[in-house]
């Protein structure tokens, strides 16, 4: 048993005074390529990292539901009869939250037990990396197992994000809970957003020297919340406007018709999502057919158009992507809804300490915060851990 695990147990034990009956994980994100596409029905190419957040659980005799976190003192309380989108809220939205939601996809709620629970994670919050699914993910594989539902992971990626959308009360897809459930060693999940279809595509990282490393630029999404409404909502006008039910129905094809429709902001807008789910298609067939040594190009082109075109980068992330590419990265890249968050860059192994000076050196010159850097390996999805 790893030293982690025993802290977690030991944690639930603290808070609960009783040893759990299982640990089940659920990991974070990185999205390789395929930004703003998920509500536009169009395709992203996530995978599950080697940070997770582990859920300790024990099931209860009586009806309460209890939860704690490592990151706070609070243990809260509430009923199974009692649990709706409404009565809970803050981080406990995130577990209870897909408890609640279990019952909404067929769960019966009215025949289970209530069960405590003690969440530890090391996916850093709000940094992009879906601290948030990860928190689902491994409750819902949790509660799938010692609640006896059976529901297949497909299941259980639209929980999380019932979960997200009624309890939490974030608009948000299916991309995150899909890589935090799905997930596989060295490998990224293709997923088309309008027939929730997902492939898995071995990503050859190892076998090519090469890693993923974030810098996370610690700039809060202080425009998050309006400006990804505000990117929604041109969307939805130039999908009125072009005459189809979604960007996903338009192609690289019907850019010329585009320019004399649109205005130029919205033209703008939704060149990136077309070009952005062609580069999505494009990268899925050049791992296949060149590498992985060979999508550098195209993360870089997928930053060009959300600095450019979707406007939803900021400073500091295109300083991370320049300087790391200028230090030997093959591709760089923002990650995430953009307005700060983190940038991915994907690296020979040997240039990481190089990468990780430089755009430490370009920071610091700039005036900017500290980034932290680190490396991800696509890691294995949601599942029991002892
Ligand atoms: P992210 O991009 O990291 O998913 P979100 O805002 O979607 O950012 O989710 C972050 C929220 O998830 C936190 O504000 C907190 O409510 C919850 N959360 C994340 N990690 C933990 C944790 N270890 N324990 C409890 N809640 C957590
Ligand atoms: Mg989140």
């Amino acid at each position: 048993m790893s030293d982690t695990t025993q802290t977690i147990l030991s944690g639930f034990r603290d808070r609960f005074a009783a040893e759990a009956d299982g640990l089940w994980f659920g990991p974070g994100r990185v999205n390789l390529i395929g930004e703003h596409t998920d509500y536009n029905d169009g395709f992203v190419f996530p995978f599950a990292i080697n940070r997770r957040a582990v859920v300790a659980l024990a099931v209860r005799d009586d009806r309460m539901l209890r939860v704690a976190s490592s990151f706070t003192d609070e243990v809260v309380e509430i009923s199974l009869d009692e649990l709706s989108p409404e009565t809970v809220s803050g981080w406990s939205a995130y577990p209870l939250g897909v408890a609640w939601a279990l019952g909404e996809h067929g769960a019966d709620l009215s025949a289970v037990t209530g069960f405590d629970a003690y969440i530890d994670s090391d996916v850093p919050i709000g940094a992009g990396l879906s601290s948030s699914a990860a928190i689902e993910c491994a409750t819902a594989v949790a509660l799938n197992e010692v609640w006896n539902l059976g529901f297949e992971k497909q299941v259980l990626v639209r929980v999380g994000q019932l979960a997200e959308n009624r309890v939490v009360g974030a608009p948000t897809g299916i991309l995150d809970q899909s890589a935090s459930l799905l997930g596989q060693t060295d490998a990224a999940v293709f997923l088309d957003c309008r027939s929730f279809e997902s492939e898995i595509i071995p990503l050859g990282f190892d076998d090519a020297g090469l890693e993923l490393l974030v810098i996370d630029t610690k700039v809060s999404h202080a425009h998050a919340t309006g400006g990804y409404a505000d990117r929604r909502a041109s969307c939805e006008k130039g999908a009125a406007l072009m005459g189809v039910g979604s960007l996903r129905d338009l192609t690289v094809d019907d850019l010329p018709r585009a320019t004399s429709v649109l205005d130029e902001e919205t033209f703008r807008r939704v060149r990136h999502i077309i070009t952005e789910n062609q580069r999505v298609l494009d990268t899925v067939r050049v791992l296949r057919e060149d590498g992985p040594s060979a999508i550098g190009g195209l993360l870089d082109a997928s930053h060009t158009s959300m600095r450019d075109d979707f406007e939803i980068s900021v400073a500091e992330l295109d300083l991370a992507v320049e300087t790391a590419r200028a230090a030997g990265a093959l591709g760089a890249r923002m990650t995430g809804g953009g307005f700060g968050g983190s940038a991915i860059a994907l690296t020979p192994h040997a240039l990481i300490p190089a990468v990780q000076e430089a755009v430490a050196e370009a920071f610091a010159a700039a005036g900017y915060t500290a980034p932290d850097m680190f490396v991800v390996r696509a890691a294995a999805g949601a599942a029991r851990l002892s």
